[in-house]
């Protein structure tokens, strides 16, 4: 069932909460003039960038950028979906969601049940382990102490076809919502089973610590190894992470997640120390889980098996998670190894030293990956393996980086540096277009006050139509280097609909919608004489460029073209010319 929210409804709730309100609960506020500041949650920090406009009821970073109202705050702060952020904040507010908003009763009835079956059956589990031996020994002869036995509240499910069942059904359980959990399963002759029989069991918590799923691990060889609940109304293995409950707040502390294959890995890189560390549950890594995780850390590493398809998923892992905007980094163990084999036997401090020094970027893990999956080195691989990373490496941002990663793939290529650096800038040349330099983030070059040109003239388009019209006219909206402004000025042409942008689905134009409302109370106005300014300065280093291209593609004629080709350019020349004629400021 489609969630739907009327505005109606987040109107209610937003006017009956003070944003400053939610946000004191965990950090100090501080009111200087009609804000409020204090040290960002979503970021470490010592002087606090972090700022409170209750006017508005919007919050803004100046340290990291984050931005937005009460629902995007509280989905950030708490790791919830919008749905789940309207749910609470509705709570707060006293506003009752009407039967067709959000989830039906009926939903809402039949989750709650089945979070009750599995959390009496996960304490069944738990039992059963302290009370028998030889699964208890497995468990601790396998390195796992008591603590965190608790802490996870791992179990044991006994070598019967229906104790759980039993067990429930006499606590009262109704048999629906057990069938509901997956817990039990129904056999050829329609008896209904425990699935789980003779298995360690590892409960699989919601982001809030909630049992949502089980996964189950023989003690010996015999198949399947792990056995998963079967998808229900609260459990998809493809938008939950292992661990992520007891993790969150570390990951979050440390701005860094470790990913990794196991229930074992994980549990133990906790039990060791190292709490900001999650496991994927046996899937192909998700677009979900990669949401999920964007939400607490920038940067993750990603440490699966050393083996083919532990190789195999981390480069799938990788390429989610690098759209998702995560710094991804991998480390690979030596072969045969797993993170819970070198903790046993390093100890922590090592093996964070290891990682710190054996991890490489996302796109050495890939360049490295073909070459060691290359069969022979020939000509045909060669150009292959180029291909394959081409577009990654023209995508960077930074020259430096572009650099470095082309002297990389020539020296395991074996290949001329000049030679590689022509075949991935290769193209490039032949289009005559004003390349469009993608920005880096904007998170290292503005502070509080320190607001770039070009978003004064943003806001002041937004304040005053008359300027945004001027600018659409002549500049168009290309000038904007950032892609959030980019996306966001064609959909607000004005300051009252910049609210409307603070929306769950969107971070990144969120982001900049509240940042805006903060420029344009903290600027002074612009006169139009600097907005004209501005207009003519930015259709000068256009044509500048143009002009640089058109010198460019002339130089490169001169050696290699032919007559067709130069005849071609004299036209294109001709009609740029009459375009820029035409059109003034183009
Ligand atoms: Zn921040």
């Amino acid at each position: 069932m489609k969630r739907y929210y009327s505005e109606q409804l987040l109107n209610d709730i937003n006017q009956r909460i003070d944003i400053s309100d939610i946000v004191s609960e965990t950090v100090k506020l501080t009111r200087k003039g009609n804000r409020y500041w204090g040290l960002c949650p979503f970021h470490q920090e010592k002087t606090p960038s972090f700022s409170v406009a209750p006017d508005k009821n919007l919050f803004y970073c100046f340290g990291c950028h984050a931005g937005g109202n009460i629902f995007t705050y509280i989905m950030k702060r708490d790791g919830l979906d919008f749905a789940e952020a309207v749910e609470v904040l509705a709570g707060r507010a006293g506003v009752a969601l009407e039967l067709n908003e959000g989830r039906s009763k009926r939903e809402d009835e039949i989750k709650k049940r089945v979070l009750e079956v599995n959390q009496a059956a996960a304490q069944f589990f738990n039992q059963m382990l302290c009370q028998s031996t030889n699964p208890l020994e497995y468990i601790k002869g396998r390195g796992v102490n008591l603590d965190t036995i608790k802490q996870f509240q791992l179990g044991y499910a006994l070598d019967s076809w229906n104790a759980l069942e039993e067990y429930l059904l006499k606590k009262g359980f109704d048999q629906h919502y057990i069938k509901l959990s997956g817990l039990i399963k129904r056999g050829k002759t329609n008896r209904y089973y425990d699935l789980f029989r003779n298995r360690i069991i590892f409960p699989i918590a919601g982001y809030d610590g909630r049992i949502v799923g089980f996964g189950g691990r023989v003690m010996d060889d015999s198949l399947p190894k792990y056995l998963n609940t079967p998808e229900t109304d609260i459990y998809s293995k493809r938008k939950h992470l292992y661990g992520l409950h007891q993790a969150r707040d570390s990951i979050r502390k440390e701005n860094q997640v470790f990913l990794v294959e196991g229930y074992m890995d994980c549990i133990k890189m906790h039990q060791n120390g190292i709490r900001n560390c999650v496991a994927t549950l046996g899937t192909a890594f998700t677009n979900e889980q990669g949401v999920l995780l964007r939400r607490y850390a920038e940067k993750v590493v990603i440490i699966y098996d050393g083996d083919e398809a532990g190789q195999r998923e981390t480069l799938q892992a990788a390429q989610v998670l690098q759209e998702q905007d995560l710094k991804v980094d991998v480390l690979t163990l030596p072969a045969g190894k797993d993170p819970d084999d070198y903790l046993e036997l390093h100890g922590k401090e090592e093996f964070l030293h290891y990682i710190q020094n054996n991890k490489v970027t996302y796109l050495e893990f890939k360049i490295d990956r073909y070459i060691n999956k290359a069969q022979e080195m020939n000509l045909e691989t060669q150009k292959d393996i180029i291909n394959r990373v081409k577009s990654d490496i023209n995508a960077l941002n930074s020259e430096i980086e572009r650099d470095y990663y082309i002297k990389y793939l020539a020296q395991k290529l074996g290949l001329e540096q000049g030679l590689v650096y022509r075949e991935i800038r290769a193209k490039k040349r032949d289009i005559l277009l004003i390349s469009k330099n993608k920005t880096s983030k904007y998170r290292d070059n503005i502070e509080y006050g320190n607001y770039s040109l070009e978003e004064k003239i943003l806001a002041a388009m937004l304040k005053d139509p008359g300027v945004y019209s001027r600018i659409q006219d002549t500049i168009g909206s290309d000038f904007i280097s950032d892609p959030g402004y980019r996306e966001l000025i064609p959909l607000c042409s004005h300051r009252g609909q910049l609210q409307q942008l603070i929306k769950a689905e969107d971070e990144k134009i969120s982001n900049r919608a509240a940042r805006l409302e903060f420029i344009m109370e903290d600027i002074a106005e612009i006169d139009l004489v600097q907005i004209d300014n501005f207009i003519s300065r930015v259709s000068m280093a256009r044509a500048k460029k143009l002009q640089q291209i058109l010198y460019d593609k002339l130089e490169i004629l001169k050696t290699e073209g032919d007559f067709n080709s130069i005849m071609k350019f004299i036209f294109e020349i001709d009609t740029i010319l009459n375009e820029t004629r035409e059109g003034g400021y183009r």
